[in-house]
């Protein structure tokens, strides 16, 4: 197989063509989807992108001389030969929300300094399956009437960052648009919302974008669009049917957190009308030791692991207590008063004690949460 050398400026290169729109340099297709329905659909998409043939993937990713940094440049379709949906692994010890993950596509060119991928996939290349339909398959005999999910795609990836390309986004919103009892998530840091506009969610599906501080944003959310394009963009996606989320994940703290984040969760309000949005959650940095060192390599410049962290009960760097509460504290102050106490608000990954101690109550388990999420989401 032949290797690609990576120039110098790479970075910068990247960046400036992925400003919105993610295009690989090469394209590697799996034998075996060569002719599947949706590689034709890819390729036609990314007609200028150069493309090889692979017989066989496990050697091929094996082989091929890249890295995290470089293999970002190249996208490879394969064949999911196990199970497409898993449930969050969220994280021993603390309150999980029963989420539920579809592994379409994964990885992301965005590349976020924390971003925990780098430490959890252990190859560096842009996936995606084609096999879609053995998706609905095992979605039809997964999903039981009786019963309340919330499953979504943007786990392991950005829901949407591919999404000019492979226009998931359709079959699945088309798919989840029938389903009664289901509430399916896209999670993304993109303006990346043309294909939604051309199907009716039918009050199925919630687009939740990830925010930060402006300084966070620039620094340390690489390839990603500003705070006010991803808000400016929720704004637009409500008048097509879809309702909104915000995650505030991962908050970090420094000096001027406070004044910083304000003025995002201000933003929100000052464009967004709090009747459409389905929630909004919170959690602050935590990161496995591991990923530490992966970040200081990769990011030198970054300051983000240098914090006083504890270990939390799941061996993984936390901030303390005092400052997760303070921190948790405002954020939940500003969204009560900005939307007079009409959005829910909810953790990610924090114990029961500081979920008493800032909302005031705490679910009994994650089913509790689950079904709460998907109740209030159906609801509006
Ligand atoms: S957008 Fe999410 S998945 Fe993509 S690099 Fe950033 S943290 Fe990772």
């Amino acid at each position: 197989m032949k290797k690609f050398v990576i120039q110098k400026n790479s970075r910068n290169i990247l960046k400036e063509k992925m400003k919105y729109k993610y295009i690989p340099d090469r394209v590697f297709i799996d034998s075996e989807v060569l002719y599947h329905p949706i590689t034709v659909r890819i390729t036609n998409n990314l007609r200028k992108t150069p493309y090889e043939i692979v017989k066989n993937v496990k050697s091929f990713i094996k082989e091929f001389n890249f890295n995290y940094k470089n293999g970002k440049k190249y996208l490879l379709i394969t064949k999911q030969k196990g199970k497409f949906i898993k449930p969050c692994p969220g994280t021993p010890h603390y309150l999980c929300c029963n989420y539920y993950i579809i592994n379409l596509t994964l990885n992301c060119p965005l590349d976020c300094t924390y971003c925990i991928l780098q430490y959890y996939l252990n190859n560096p290349f842009m996936i995606i399956y084609a096999n879609i339909e053995d998706l609905f398959r095992e979605l039809d005999s997964f999903l039981s009437p009786n019963k309340f999910y919330r499953i979504g795609t943007g786990e392991l990836t950005d829901s949407l960052v591919f999404d000019h390309f492979t226009e998931f986004s359709k079959d699945l919103i088309s798919y989840f648009a029938n389903k009664n009892n289901t509430v399916f998530e896209l999670k993304t840091k993109t303006t990346n919302i043309e294909n939604l506009t051309k199907i009716n969610p039918n009050g199925k599906t919630v687009v939740a974008w990830s925010l930060n501080s402006d300084r966070i944003a620039k620094n340390e959310e690489i390839n990603a669009p500003s705070n006010i394009e991803r808000i400016k963009t929720a704004k637009k996606i409500i008048s097509y049917g879809y309702k909104v989320g915000f995650h505030f994940d991962p908050i970090i703290f420094y000096p001027d957190w406070e004044k910083d984040y304000f003025k995002i969760v201000y933003n929100i309000f000052e464009n967004i009308n709090a009747e459409y949005i389905a929630w909004i959650s919170l959690g602050t940095l935590r990161f496995p030791p591991r990923l530490k060192d992966i970040i200081q390599n990769r990011f030198p410049k970054t300051k983000i692991v240098y914090d006083e962290f504890i270990i939390g009960l799941d061996g993984k760097f936390r901030y303390f207590k005092t400052l997760r509460l303070k921190i948790y504290k405002k954020f939940a102050n500003w969204i009560r008063e900005l939307s007079n106490g009409k959005v829910f608000i909810y953790l990610c990954m924090e114990s029961k004690e500081i979920w008493e101690k800032i909302l005031g109550w705490n679910p009994k388990g994650k089913r509790e949460l689950g079904d709460k999420l998907c109740k209030i989401m159906l609801a509006k």
